[in-house]
């Protein structure tokens, strides 16, 4: 294995959800639903197959798609053209991987908010580019993980060529506000940063909050590679259809990567994913407002078995600290859960740079059915 990669020899979610099913534990590891997504949508997947959609669809992703994301987007305001300046990818990950291997050259800086989502690490390591890490900070009074902005005033600089940011955020569920976004914003523009945005729980966002696009505000349309999927929107996690939505020479530079990793992807799932952005939004505003109270309920449960949890105001994970239940290092707590009481979790302290800063931090998702919340939270208790 070559020396780049020698750290990412296997994933968190892949260890957990291994160690959750040979201990039967239930699972609020890994990020994924038990629900399938809307019946229109699965119906069309289905159709699609059955109509002959089984070849390689268009190097850029089938038209219908690539349409309706455009409108999709004009939600916020922002116009892409349908043709030059979107691209269809395999999920936000092939998204994410495009883009740094299109725009970055090795020996470049990328700056990555702390916690970072465990692909992106490795991203940059797959285009030879260095890694810079800012540290989420907790606010006081509401705990809530906050940017630092004084930390990333002190990380942008000279020799950054991109800063690859997650709002709503994976693993904490913060949702950058506007006055943090534009303090981004501006940074980007006077250093001439390429900002790559991961959006992929766009819809995810509680308690009237607002997800805010970083290519919406000023000077960052031409700078701002935009990317989401389908798979957190429409409980389709599997289908792996991600796009990316940026000016076309940005854009260009990401297919380019992108032919040579996948080529294309997912045929029969690409007009089943155009026909539920535009037709299931109501849908999701469903599950928006279910997965909100499931966040309050697990946040409720997780308080009364002891832990202190933070806020939470989107995304499907919540984390708690484990020290006023008497634990210090989140990550042996994880390896000892599944055993110990039926529960698996996440340690936040994967996800950095910094593992002795973040060890507190456990977290856990809550896209799963209300009793299976309960069943974890009931588990949980025995903890204290
Ligand atoms: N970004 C974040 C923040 C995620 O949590 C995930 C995984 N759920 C992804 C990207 C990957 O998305 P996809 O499955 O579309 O590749
Ligand atoms: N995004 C999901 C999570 O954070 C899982 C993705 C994966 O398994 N790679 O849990």
């Amino acid at each position: 294995l070559v020396t780049r990669m020698r750290p990412f020899t296997s994933t968190i979610f892949a260890e957990m959800t291994a160690l959750a099913t040979r201990t039967g534990a239930v699972n609020l590891g890994q990020g994924f639903p038990d629900t399938d997504g809307p019946a229109g949508m699965l119906a069309v997947a289905k159709e699609s197959i059955d109509g002959g959609l089984n070849q390689y669809p268009p190097g850029p992703g089938m038209p219908v798609l690539r349409e309706a994301i455009a409108e999709h987007r004009t939600r916020y305001g922002t116009a892409y053209d349908p043709d030059t300046e979107i691209l269809v990818t395999v999920g936000a990950t092939e998204a994410i991987a495009a883009s740094l291997l299109g725009l970055v050259e090795p020996g470049d800086e990328v700056v990555l908010i702390e916690p970072y989502y465990d692909s992106y690490a490795a991203s940059v390591a797959l285009a030879g580019a260095t890694r810079r890490t800012v540290g989420l900070v907790e606010e006081p009074g509401t705990g809530r993980l906050g940017l630092d902005v004084q930390a990333l005033r002190d990380a942008i600089g000279t020799k950054t060529k991109a800063l690859l940011l997650n709002t709503p955020h994976n693993p904490t569920g913060t949702v950058l506000d506007r006055a943090e976004l534009a303090e981004i914003a501006r940074l980007c523009v006077q250093h001439d940063v390429i900002a790559i945005t991961d959006e992929v729980y766009e819809h995810l966002v509680f308690d009237d909050l607002e997800h805010i696009p970083l290519a919406t505000l000023p000077g960052m349309a031409e700078r701002t590679v935009t990317i989401s999927s389908a798979g957190k929107t429409f409980n389709c996690t599997g289908w792996k259809i991600g796009w990316v939505c940026a000016p076309a020479g940005l854009v260009g530079a990401v297919r380019a990567a992108k032919q040579f990793l996948t080529f294309v992807g997912g045929a029969p799932f690409q007009p089943a994913v155009a026909y539920a952005l535009r037709n299931e939004l109501p849908w999701v505003d469903e599950l928006r407002a279910s997965l909100q109270n499931k966040r309050s309920r697990l946040a409720e449960g997780l308080t009364e078995a002891g832990f202190a949890v933070r806020p939470s105001e989107g995304t499907y994970f919540i984390t708690a600290d484990v020290r006023p239940l008497g634990f210090t290092d989140g990550a042996q707590l994880c390896r000892e859960l599944p055993e110990r009481i039926g529960v698996a979790g996440v340690p936040v302290q994967v996800f950095t740079d910094h593992p002795e800063q973040w060890q507190h931090l456990v977290r856990f998702a809550f896209c799963k059915k209300d009793e299976v919340l309960d069943e974890a939270i009931r588990r949980l208790r025995a903890l204290s």
